[in-house]
């Protein structure tokens, strides 16, 4: 466990981080600064497994998130700095923030004020969207970016580990169609073993379950992405871009949904 410590982010704004992707992303962690705390414990967790506990200094709180993300804006604005966007990710999932929602709207106000050109994304499992506080709060976001790993129950089982036995696939795949088409679907391709069972996600089976998953929930976008650090499972085996990028267009001309390959 002691290499996964390393990647936790130690505050609550990071950052900005420079990426060919996303441009300059200004990240916001809403969950400890070290621990981790979410409702899923995926094998491939960059954050490590949710067993490493979820520290000690507690969640921020709304007007801490408030007051330290203005502070950075202004510095930044002040110094001629550019932004493209602030990004919600961190040691855990954002959601499950009980002001997730207010500290939403904070968050946009402060954009606009400051950089009412840059984006506000979030990175989510969606395991919160069944919640209509939540759910409008992501709306509220230009990117909410959704996670569904495996539309075959078993696999997305034994990759996301939800700790909700109640979360399944249907019911979050149901629940994305409610965003009507402003989501951003973000699959991670992977395969290999964890305790000796055998994971792949790129079979027949399953790019053809996700292709029906995607046709009913009919997103923005789907966003592909394959191992980048190193993960709490070691035995993990990267999805080469060339393979992920076939992947893609496979899909997108089975949905007629564009693909980006992350
Ligand atoms: S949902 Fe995100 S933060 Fe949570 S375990 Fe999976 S990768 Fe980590």
């Amino acid at each position: 466990m002691g290499k996964d410590q390393t990647v936790l982010f130690h505050s609550t704004i990071f950052g900005p981080i420079h990426s060919r992707r996303l441009g300059v992303s200004l990240g916001v962690n809403l969950m400890p600064d070290d621990g981790k705390v979410c409702s899923f414990d995926c094998l491939y967790c960059e954050a490590g497994y949710n067993a490493q506990g979820a520290g000690t200094t507690g969640l921020p709180l709304r007007e801490q998130v408030r007051s330290q993300l203005e502070a950075k804006l202004s510095r930044m604005h002040a110094a001629g700095d550019p932004l493209d966007v602030i990004t919600f990710s961190g040691n855990g999932e954002p959601t499950l923030h009980p002001d997730f929602p207010h500290i939403i709207e904070d968050t946009v106000a402060l954009r606009d004020r400051y950089y009412p050109e840059a984006k506000v994304s979030v990175l989510t499992n969606s395991t919160m969207i069944f919640k209509p506080e939540v759910a409008e709060a992501l709306k509220k976001a230009d990117n909410n970016i959704l996670k569904l790993d495996s539309a075959v129950e078993e696999t997305m089982r034994l990759i996301d580990r939800p700790n909700s036995p109640g979360f399944t696939v249907e019911k979050v795949v149901e629940g994305l169609r409610r965003f009507e088409g402003t989501g951003i679907i973000q699959t991670m391709m992977l395969r290999g073993t964890h305790d000796g069972i055998a994971i792949d996600n790129t079979t027949d089976t399953e790019i053809e379950a996700l292709i029906a998953a995607y046709k009913r929930i009919k997103p923005r976008e789907v966003m592909l992405y394959s191992l980048d650090r190193s993960t709490p499972e070691e035995k993990l085996v990267k999805v080469e871009k060339e393979e992920l990028a076939e992947i893609g267009k496979r899909i997108a001309e089975a949905t007629g949904i564009t693909v980006v390959n992350a």
